[in-house]
């Protein structure tokens, strides 16, 4: 059987000519056993190359395992398949009166996907996705599982693993009491006198969102956990109707606005889990930098934004907070993420991706693993200081590299 199989933007398309879909956990091990190479495919929503597994290799989807989702609301944790994503997960939590931390912009994303690539929502007090998994279980090469929990040494290597070392069949994540949120969208922040950090630390979770065709940032979004503090934002005016972030596209599709307070799996995310944000016509980039350069580096990109504009749908900047997966773009410090996606002309984009990493060069810039990047593989072996107690957890459970596609070989090798 040969089928296209390709990632939710389009822009990549895989040279396995099939997409394997094991129907039960023992048909998953066989198959990894036998396989020479193995790549998993989450919900496919990554921009570049991480999930190939390489001429013969095998693609395999988790998507037909029946769905694990267990809840124990005594220990305040959820168990989670390895094919779930946020959206279902986020539904069930919120059921048993428990709440994730925070959730990145799109419900759809596949929970194990997201944590493998560090995947983040915003929030000066919120680590990425990966900071609420406690324990993984993995199908390694041989087929057989090996579960990996805190307190465990290889740990840090284990969450945020670009998928490199074996297949993630499932995680638990801790969770917290049910909050509510709501979300208040103002217009026009000026970029002249900003003060990053107040901003940034004005709400549970903050936004800026630009489109580069002029300074400053075209819109903010706040999202107030209804137990915190009413955010005082006398820098910009309030939104007088519902916003999109990306200009001109209707806000239909867009979580609830107006401060009107809603469950936070509603008001987290941008965009609502019952409706697609857009077709995928697009392509996105993104780079994690500490903290304490985010007005120089906001500056930088100011320079060069009649670059950027023409091929930019929207830019924004989010923070989050550090945390301890040695891969993780947040490793170690403090980070201030600045996002863009751009119209889905690959020709046209990556000469403007090339510009933009020259203007961030000096800032220590880490690129999203799942976004579309040029940054050479010796520049970003050198961005992760733990990089080498990766390489040698990744050997132990993976000696023949099954499971290491160009893509991670590229970062992992030297
Ligand atoms: C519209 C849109 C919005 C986005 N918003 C955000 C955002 O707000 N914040 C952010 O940080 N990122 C964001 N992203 C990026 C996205 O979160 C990441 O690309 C993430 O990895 C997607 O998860 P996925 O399951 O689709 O991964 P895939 O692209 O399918 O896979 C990513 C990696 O994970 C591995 N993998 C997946 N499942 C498993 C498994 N079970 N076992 C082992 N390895 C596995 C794959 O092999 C691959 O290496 C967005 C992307 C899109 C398209």
């Amino acid at each position: 059987m040969t089928e296209t199989v390709t990632n939710w933007a389009g822009n990549i398309t895989y040279t396995a000519g099939e997409l394997h879909r094991p129907h039960s956990p023992d048909a998953l091990a066989a198959l990894v056993a036998d396989s020479a190479k193995v790549r998993v495919l989450g919900s496919g929503h990554s921009f570049n190359e991480i999930a190939e597994p390489g001429a013969g290799g095998v693609l395999l989807s988790l998507a037909a395992l029946s769905p694990v989702l267990d809840v124990d609301s005594a220990a305040g944790t959820v168990r989670v398949g390895g094919g779930v994503r946020y959206a279902e997960l986020a539904r069930l939590v919120y059921a048993h009166g428990l709440a994730l931390p925070n959730m990145a912009s799109l419900p759809h994303i596949s929970v194990a996907g997201s944590v493998a690539t560090g995947t983040h929502g915003s929030g000066v007090g919120n680590g990425p996705l990966a900071a609420s998994v406690r324990e993984v279980e993995l199908v390694t090469a041989d087929g057989s599982t090996v579960t990996i929990g805190r307190g465990d040494e290889r740990f840090g290597g284990a969450v945020t693993s670009l998928g490199a070392l074996g297949v993630v069949t499932a995680l638990t994540l801790d969770l917290e009491p049910s909050y509510e949120v709501e979300q208040h969208v103002f217009t026009e922040l000026p970029l002249d006198g900003l003060d990053f950090e107040t901003v940034a630390a004005s709400a549970y979770s903050v936004s800026l969102f630009t489109d580069w065709r002029a300074p400053g940032f075209r819109q903010v979004w706040l999202k107030r956990r209804t137990d915190q503090p009413l955010p005082d934002f006398p820098w910009a005016a309030p939104a007088t109707e519902k916003m999109h972030p990306v200009p001109g596209m209707p806000a239909l599709n867009c979580t609830e606005q107006f401060g009107v307070p809603g469950p936070w799996h509603e008001r987290l995310p941008h965009f609502r889990a019952e409706f697609t944000p857009s077709s995928g016509a697009e392509l996105q980039s993104e780079y994690l930098l500490p903290r304490t350069h985010a007005l120089d580096a906001l500056r930088a990109l100011d320079a060069i934004r009649t670059t950027l504009a023409p091929v930019l749908q929207v830019c924004e900047v989010r923070t989050v907070a550090a945390d301890e997966q040695w891969l993780s773009p947040a490793y170690g410090r403090e980070t201030v993420a600045l996002h863009f996606t751009w119209i889905e002309d690959t020709a046209a984009v990556l000469p403007v991706v090339r510009r933009l990493e020259e203007a961030l060069d000096g800032f220590d810039a880490r690129p999203h693993w799942g976004k579309v990047f040029t940054t050479p593989a010796t520049a970003l072996r050198a961005r992760y200081p733990r990089l080498g107690d990766f390489r040698a957890l990744a050997r132990s459970l993976d000696p023949e590299g099954k499971f290491a596609n160009v893509f991670v070989e590229d970062v992992l090798s030297g």
